[in-house]
């Protein structure tokens, strides 16, 4: 038998217990959590060695304690353990080029990756990747934090609100000596601290149209949207722009005790104007509520709580490091992810489909669908 291991080892991020003579554990959470009966030592002792030495030394050492086994029943209990997802291969972290403050989250991925896998290589690709950030307010602030934390190479930020004293119960990157300056300026300045090697790169611009998004786009891996004013035409201003700068997306929306994530991977996903279309198509009362609502022009006072925004703002960067990684599947990609802040549950929505008369990501006319008359942002497809 060929042995397509060298250095294989329990994950570090799991403990390997006896419970009696007879019985052991891997793993204390519950859901990751499997007991192996195992009357004659055999796989106890196997595992136990599965510490990051040489396989042939383990089978070596099987061998010599057990001279009834073969070199191929100690590989199958090699491989039984692997395919339960206990095993990773050893790799040095240090070869990795990956640095210390980024070994946390090598160690939550590992929980995603097996034998075959390279833990390591979840990470690799958030250093090297490039975000565009639209908004700096509750949610955009806080994406920020996080995406400075995790590691990202470069964000480019774009905003043009001043830091007010109304930002600062949830908006945690500004201080109270900030009131005044344009957010995009301090942000740059608060995050290039906490994370040196970040590069950032920060604008002080109102985003009106696509165009304003489109300057920015070159060299982007995902774009980030945290903007909601006004509210639809501003998803619709960012949908078109990623659209035409082919750049998926992850967008954020905050509401009363709920907050939602979604997903636009241009060319594989629908966009933004397809699920207005899926709208219109589904929902025979949408458009009569659409424009209800555009006509009393509905200006609530700022609906946020730091703990829900944080709810959100984690759902939305975990999203973008899913896109960018694939460490595990997207859950927003043609659905809307919901997040309910009061009782902690989430669930996805009716995915949406591709249109193909979609007037943004297909070949369809805006002036075929009533729904974007009430547009304001009108689409030149
Ligand atoms: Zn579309």
């Amino acid at each position: 038998m060929n042995c397509k291991y060298d250095r294989p080892r329990i994950k570090a991020i799991y403990p390997l217990y006896r419970l009696n003579e007879m019985e052991f554990r891997i793993g204390a959470q519950l859901g990751i959590t499997a007991e192996f009966g195992d009357p004659d030592g055999h796989l106890w002792e196997l595992a136990s060695r599965l510490d990051g030495r040489k396989v042939e030394e383990v089978i070596k050492e099987m061998l010599e304690l057990f001279p009834e086994l073969t070199k191929g029943e100690v590989l199958e209990g090699i491989q039984l353990l692997d395919n339960e997802g206990f095993l990773e291969e050893t790799l040095d972290g240090h070869e990795s080029g990956i640095q210390e403050r980024y070994i946390a989250n090598v160690n939550y991925f590992s929980r995603y990756t097996g034998t075959e896998g390279n833990r390591f290589s979840f990470q690799k690709k958030i250093n090297e990747s490039t975000i565009l950030l639209l908004g700096l307010g509750g949610g955009g602030s806080n994406v920020l934090t996080l995406l400075s934390g995790i590691g990202v190479k470069k964000v480019i930020i774009v905003d043009y609100d001043n830091v007010e004293e109304s930002n600062l119960g949830r908006q945690l990157l500004y201080r109270e000596a900030d009131i005044g300056l344009p957010k995009c300026e301090v942000a740059a300045k608060a995050i290039s601290e906490m994370n040196t090697q970040l590069i950032v790169e920060s604008h002080n611009k109102k985003i009106e149209t696509p165009e304003d998004i489109l300057q920015f786009t070159d060299g982007v891996d995902l774009v980030i949207c945290a903007i909601d004013e006004p509210p639809f035409e501003a998803q619709r201003t960012v949908n078109q722009a990623i659209i035409k700068a082919n750049v998926p997306c992850v967008f954020g929306a905050h509401q009363v005790s709920r907050g939602r994530v979604f997903t636009v991977l241009p060319g594989k996903t629908g966009c933004f104007d397809c699920l207005n279309l899926h709208f219109s198509v589904n929902d025979p009362k949408f458009i009569d509520q659409f424009v209800g609502f555009r006509n009393i022009n509905f200006s609530p006072p700022s609906i946020a709580y730091a703990p829900s925004i944080f709810q959100l703002t984690s759902a939305i960067v975990d999203e973008a490091v899913r896109v960018i990684t694939g460490y595990a599947p997207p859950r927003s990609l043609s659905t809307q992810y919901e997040i309910n802040f009061e009782d902690g549950s989430s669930f996805t929505h009716p995915a949406w489909d591709r249109y193909t008369e979609c007037p943004t990501c297909g070949n369809g006319r805006s002036d075929d669908w009533e729904i974007f008359e009430y547009y304001k942002t009108k689409n030149k497809a």
